[in-house]
């Protein structure tokens, strides 16, 4: 370019002056702009988290934008280090390839380390950096920026954890989403449940839950998980293959970043064993070790709650205080186990003399409690006689056959006392007396009690003797078929003609005899005096007739009835339709599955057997169909009222067509008619016999004969003096 001539034209002076002019405000301008960018670049820096850094040829720090202070690593003890003087972690061979990478001048991103903060805390970060060079091309060290990461790879930390977490949890874990559907569940809940995540997906987790038990919780859970953010209770669920088990689970709720549910976790842990071990616990809490019977605390909340359904049902129950007589003496004889042995022998004979509502209880080394629901004085009376009776049988223990006897103290609710304390306390106070008087006997609490008692004692020591004086005697009552009102058979029932007390009816000592031994007795002579009766009138030349013998439960289970019944009719040369037995329906359940061999047998030989009292008891239709019976009879309480109440007009033909029906096909007999009413609704039903006032009140042998006789057989006149002679 050529150089300015000062001399130059004025104008071109101007011009160059405007030029410079011009210049000197694009350089300020200029300026201005790159000190706006530094701002702006500073500005930049100073906002964000990350921050810039400078190395020189040797590596060593020389320069840090402020965003590392963010960090609370100072700059300042950085500044002329190497990036390896300062980091605490690595292994020396990651620092050497990360060295090798720089002595080679190589650009690099996310390369991450840790340094330590002021406050030692370790903090990781992440650089990116470039080689810088010179304008000759010489390596003149790096620039870059650095990133804290500390957070991110925390959280990232912290997801991995979860996830093995729910991996490796023996808890088992189920999400859903917010319609309670599942969308994850882990390996524990698959283990649990058997069931696959494939099989559990998008199902409700209700379906897991088995229906044996109340689902109480179901809507309430949902209600306390939108209110508290979780819910917290116990299961019992169903497992794929059916077996149940129980979890203790947590269902809380996950909420999204803007608060509103997202999903519900439930974390459930098995805890059937823990409820086992509970289960256990209570028992042993509630029962006698040695025998396993109810021990004090559990009599007592059986004792208030039995006592206030008594109360409401205006009942009476009865508590029976039992103790060993001599028991320690026994037990100081024998060792401690064979002790043990026999009050464990004790305590099973005990259950078996009682019903499946009573509650026998050991409340302490020889002393029981019978809490006896719906008892009163005669029932009370009755199962103390029973368990006196059934000590008479000795013990085996060890080698020994020990003999050992009880005393019994009898309370009795509403009369003794009106709760469990009072009747515990008054019980324990007979029991007591009953040792007074000499043990092995129960005494009752009110001594006009023991007075009523010893009254039926007394009786029944009489009653024991009546039989061999002949005082009983039988009456006969006939039994004629409806069609045509003849006499076809009759019911013997039992008298006892007490020398002081004249004619006794049987409600007043069948009870007593069935109490003890003695109605197996009583059973035995009628059989032998029906069998007589007949022989006698046949001989008279009467026709044949079928009398029915009423005999007890008990009666059933004597394996030589058979053998005996068959020996008696042999003996009066009587063929079997001369017999015919009746069972009460409520004492059928007492005869157990072992009778009916013995049943059997008697349909074998031909004897009849009648159901009694039929309607009273609970007998099932299948357990009839099973027994060989012969005859139903309708009980007395469905023929009293059949002319007046249409219910029982509906119940005896309902009770009729039964027996007629069903494969059962028995003879119905309807009891108890006193009217002719009666009688003509009986025919129209279809039943087929029938007894009662109206044809006949029960009466001596030589009194039925002369009824029978005007009723047609004026033919065997003769014989009737025959009979009564
Ligand atoms: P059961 O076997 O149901 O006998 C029928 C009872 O009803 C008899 O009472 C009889 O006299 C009575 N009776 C008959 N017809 C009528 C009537 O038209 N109206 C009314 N109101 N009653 C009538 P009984 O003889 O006092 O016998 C009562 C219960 O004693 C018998 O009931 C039976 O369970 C038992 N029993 C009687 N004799 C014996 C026996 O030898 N052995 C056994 N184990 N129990 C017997
Ligand atoms: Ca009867
Ligand atoms: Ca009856």
């Amino acid at each position: 370019m050529n150089s300015i001539n000062i001399s130059a034209p004025a104008s071109v002076v101007a011009r160059l002056r405007q030029l410079l002019n011009e210049y000197q405000h694009t350089e300020i301008e200029l300026r201005a702009r790159l000190r706006a960018s530094e701002a702006r670049f500073r500005d930049l820096l100073e906002m964000t988290s990350d921050w810039f850094w400078e190395q020189d040829a040797q590596f060593r720090f020389t320069y840090f934008s402020t965003g590392l202070a963010q960090t609370h690593i100072p700059s300042t003890e950085l500044l002329g280090k190497t990036r390896w003087e300062l980091s605490t972690n690595l292994t020396p061979e990651q620092w050497a390839a990360h060295r090798a990478m720089l002595d080679a001048h190589q650009p690099f991103r996310k390369f991450e380390y840790c340094i330590r903060t002021d406050a030692g805390e370790e903090r990781w970060l992440s650089i990116n950096g470039q080689p810088q060079f010179d304008e000759r091309g010489c390596f003149s060290g790096y620039r870059g920026a650095g990133r804290d990461i500390t957070e991110r790879r925390r959280t990232g930390e912290r997801q991995r954890l979860a996830a093995a977490m729910f991996e490796a949890t023996r808890d088992a874990i189920f999400i859903t989403d917010t319609e309670r559907n599942i969308v994850a569940v882990n390996p524990a809940f698959t283990a649990l449940s058997g069931y696959s995540e494939a099989e559990v997906l998008g199902r409700n987790p209700r379906f897991l839950k088995s229906g044996r038990y109340a689902d109480a919780h179901s809507a309430p859970l949902w209600e306390v998980v939108g209110r508290k953010g979780f819910w917290q209770g116990e299961f019992w669920n169903q497992r794929k293959d059916g077996e149940t088990y129980a979890v203790l689970t947590t269902i809380s709720e996950v909420r999204d970043a803007s608060g509103r549910p997202s999903h519900y976790v439930g974390v459930a842990t098995d805890i059937t064993h823990q409820k086992a071990a509970e289960q256990r616990i209570e028992h042993l809490a509630y029962h006698d070790a040695l025998t396993d019977l109810p021990n004090r605390a559990l009599l007592g909340q059986r004792a208030e709650l039995a006592l206030a359904l008594t109360a409401r049902r205006h009942e009476a129950l009865a508590l029976l205080s039992l103790d060993l007589d001599r028991f320690k003496e026994i037990n100081d004889v024998l060792s401690h186990t064979e002790g043990d042995i026999l009050l464990v022998q004790v305590a099973a004979r005990l259950k078996t003399l009682t019903g499946d509502t009573d509650t026998v209880c050991r409340i302490g080394g020889d002393e029981f409690v019978l809490l006896l629901p719906e008892t009163d004085q005669e029932r009370a009376l009755r199962v103390a006689d029973k368990i006196l009776a059934a000590f008479r049988q000795p013990f085996p223990v060890a080698r020994h056959s020990l003999r050992i006897t009880v005393s019994i103290g009898i309370a009795l609710y509403p009369h003794d006392g009106s709760n469990v304390t009072d009747l515990l306390k008054n019980a324990d106070a007979a029991l007591h007396q009953a040792k007074q008087n000499g043990r092995n006997t129960r005494t009752f609490y009110a001594q006009e009690m023991n007075a009523a008692a010893f009254e039926r004692l007394v009786l029944e020591s009489e009653l024991r003797r009546a039989i061999a004086a002949s005082q009983l005697c039988a009456y006969y009552q006939p039994k004629v078929r409806l069609s045509d009102s003849q006499i076809i058979g009759a019911e013997a029932l039992v008298r006892w003609r007490h020398p002081d007390h004249g004619l006794i009816p049987p409600g007043r000592f069948i009870p007593l005899a069935e109490a003890s031994d003695l109605i197996a007795e009583l059973g035995d002579w009628m059989l032998k005096e029906v069998c007589r009766q007949q022989a006698a009138w046949r001989d008279a030349g009467l026709p044949p007739l079928t009398v029915a013998v009423n005999l007890a439960a008990r009666h059933f289970r004597n394996s030589g009835l058979v053998a005996q019944i068959q020996g008696l009719l042999a003996a009066h040369s009587l063929p079997p339709q001369a017999l015919e037995l009746e069972l009460t329906e409520s004492s059928l359940l007492e005869i157990g599955p072992n009778t009916e061999e013995t049943l059997l047998a008697l349909e074998r030989l031909g004897v009849g057997l009648a159901i009694d009292d039929f309607g009273t008891g609970y007998s099932s239709l299948s357990y009839l169909k099973r027994l060989p019976l012969t005859a139903l009879k309708v009980d007395q309480s469905f023929v009293r009222d059949l002319v007046s109440d249409p219910d029982d007009r509906t119940l005896a033909a309902t009770i009729i067509a039964l027996g007629h029906g069903h494969g059962l096909g028995l003879q119905v007999v309807a009891e108890g008619v006193e009217t002719d009413e009666q009688r003509r609704i009986l025919l129209d039903q279809g039943c087929d016999l029938a007894q009662g006032y109206f044809f006949g009140q029960p009466v001596p042998a030589a009194d039925f004969v002369a009824g029978w006789i005007r009723q047609g057989f004026s033919d065997v006149q003769d014989a009737v003096e025959l009979t009564e002679a």
